[in-house]
């Protein structure tokens, strides 16, 4: 049976949040529709999320859960929820209160106006590290200039899309979702509401910089062969470097009757060509892995329990 709205909420740790969370989502969707669901998807929580989920489902039967049996991410958690959304439009919203459901009754008035993706593009973002703020910055304008897909700068998951959208991106079955780049992809009328992104304000980050930089990497590979001509183009580069150099070597040799000595110039030269090799390499594997994720096609996720029938 389907409704106006779907809610997807990514949840890892988020005990506290959760009941404060779902008061506020109903304040504000009730503005537009009665007709809805919230799908919480509990990507493996070490902490009482799942109970808390379980109970306001009971008193709630808009209230769905979707528990996985470890955790797999929240690119993966949010796909799990948008593959078992039964809304005409949904939305996409951290379950931390960094993104404000109050915006929402915005999004969904510019999806009634055409528009099939609504993202949320932040003004300001409170409470962040430093560090988060200049490498999520850097990182978008980078990733914008290397791929083609124009994914918007300042945006997160936080967004609004058609049942459209939804459909396609379960034709996507890459391994390594970087949903924001995929839904850009995908193409149609999309446009932006402003909001200022909260600070979280229970519990800690599910990013720390291990996973930020896997999704940074998830993005760059999925979008963009720039690092691999990099590769090719370094390689040519310091070729024709080298083979100037060997010229000079050999008539330094043979002709001037000074062959260049010492250690210098070899551990230089051996070490400079070992990291960029090394780097070379690296970038390939990158590649290389993801092309072995793919190839393995396992499932993408595995639901140890759910309130949703299909
Ligand atoms: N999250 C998740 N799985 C994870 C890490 C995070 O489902 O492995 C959820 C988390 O509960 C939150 C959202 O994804 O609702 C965004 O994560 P977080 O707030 O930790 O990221 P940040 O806002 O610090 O970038
Ligand atoms: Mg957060």
């Amino acid at each position: 049976m389907s409704c106006d709205i779907s809610i997807v909420v990514p949840v890892y740790n988020e005990e506290k949040s959760i009941r404060l969370m779902y008061d506020r989502l109903l304040a504000s969707i009730s503005n537009i529709s009665s007709n809805f669901e919230i799908i919480y998807v509990n990507d493996g929580s070490r902490d009482n999320s799942f109970l808390e989920l379980v109970k306001l489902s009971k008193e709630d039967s808009r209230v769905k859960f979707i528990n996985f049996s470890r955790n797999f991410g929240h690119q993966i958690a949010v796909t799990a929820g948008l593959d078992k959304s039964k809304g005409d439009a949904v939305v996409i919203i951290d379950g931390d209160l960094q993104d404000p459901p109050e915006v929402i009754p915005q999004m969904y008035a510019k999806h009634k106006e055409g528009f099939e993706v609504v993202y949320g593009q932040r003004l300001k973002r409170k409470g962040e590290s430093f560090f988060k703020k200049i490498t999520a910055k850097y990182f978008y304008r980078i990733l914008k200039s290397i791929t083609s897909v124009n994914i918007p700068v300042d945006t997160g998951d936080f967004r609004l899309i058609d049942r459209k959208i939804v459909n396609d991106l379960k034709n996507m079955p890459e391994q390594n979702k970087f949903l924001r780049g995929q839904i850009a992809w995908l193409g149609y009328r999309q446009t932006s509401v402003f909001f200022e992104r909260d600070e979280r304000k229970f519990g800690e980050t599910g990013y720390p910089f291990s996973k930020m930089l896997k999704f940074a990497l998830d993005g760059i590979t999925g979008f963009s062969d720039v690092p691999l001509q990099f590769v090719t183009k370094t390689g040519i580069f310091i070729s024709f470097i080298s083979f100037l150099i060997i010229l000079y070597a050999i008539f330094s040799h043979f002709v001037l009757e000074k062959t260049i000595t010492g250690w210098t110039s070899l551990i230089i030269s051996s070490m400079f060509i070992g990291g960029v090799q090394l780097i070379s390499i690296g970038i390939i594997g990158e590649y290389i892995s993801r092309i072995n994720k793919n190839v393995q096609n396992r499932p993408l996720y595995i639901i140890d329990q759910t309130n949703i029938e299909d």
